[in-house]
């Protein structure tokens, strides 16, 4: 279960591995992309903190609206659009209920995993954020949210995008050459969903 303020702490604990990661994010998009997701992530997630704690809230779907509107407004790059469309399906999706079960939770991510395709116009082997979102959504549909086993998951499916060659975003240019490394918002969703278990744990 969930309610309003553990989506709140959830957004926290993310804020912070975006700040302890900002550089290593930003490696991971430099050979393949334009070296900039550390400080969009970093950036979106800390003024995403501030609106938080400017705000009171009595359903997640509150906090996952000015999560999204925040991320949308002050993030530029690809991944500022993406992230803010999937926490604002989240929202709409969980609209009015102040505890999310495990079903309505999934009912939200799942929402947020279509917004995030329907977005990108990408899909799974295209070695994008959608490669985490999509195994790790599928995996709590099925086996609810094991917290330990979340984290697992979602590394493996983070690490899947190495050997993938993109064709989506600014790798996609890259072609063959973009093999090898690790995607930059695959990595972010990782911490995202990272958080996710520790405030579930
Ligand atoms: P930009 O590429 O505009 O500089 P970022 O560097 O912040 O934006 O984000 C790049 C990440 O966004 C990629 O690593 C990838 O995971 C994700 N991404 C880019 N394009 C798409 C897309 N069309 N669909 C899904 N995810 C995408
Ligand atoms: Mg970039
Ligand atoms: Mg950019």
């Amino acid at each position: 279960e969930i309610n309003a303020m553990q989506a709140v702490q959830w957004i926290e604990k993310a804020n912070e591995k975006f700040q302890e990661n900002r550089e290593y994010l930003t490696s991971l998009d430099r050979p393949i992309g334009d070296g900039d997701h550390g400080l969009n992530m970093s950036r979106g997630f800390k003024e995403a903190v501030k609106k938080l704690k400017a705000g009171n809230y009595s359903t997640p779907s509150d906090v996952f609206k000015d999560v999204a509107m925040t991320l949308i407004s002050k993030v530029g790059g690809a991944s500022g659009p993406l992230f803010g469309t999937a926490f604002l399906k989240m929202s709409v999706a969980t609209a009015g209920q102040q505890v999310l079960n495990e079903t309505a939770f999934v009912k939200g991510l799942e929402a947020a995993l279509d917004g995030i395709k329907q977005r990108g116009k990408a899909t799974t082997g295209e070695k994008t954020m959608v490669d985490v979102w999509q195994p790790v959504v599928a995996w709590l549909k099925d086996n609810g949210f094991a917290t330990a086993s979340l984290l697992v998951e979602a590394e493996k499916a983070m690490n899947t995008t190495k050997d993938m060659t993109a064709t989506k975003g600014r790798a996609a240019y890259f072609k063959e050459k973009s093999a090898g490394h690790i995607d930059a918002g695959a990595t972010s969703s990782y911490y995202l969903f990272a958080a996710l278990a520790e405030v579930l744990g």
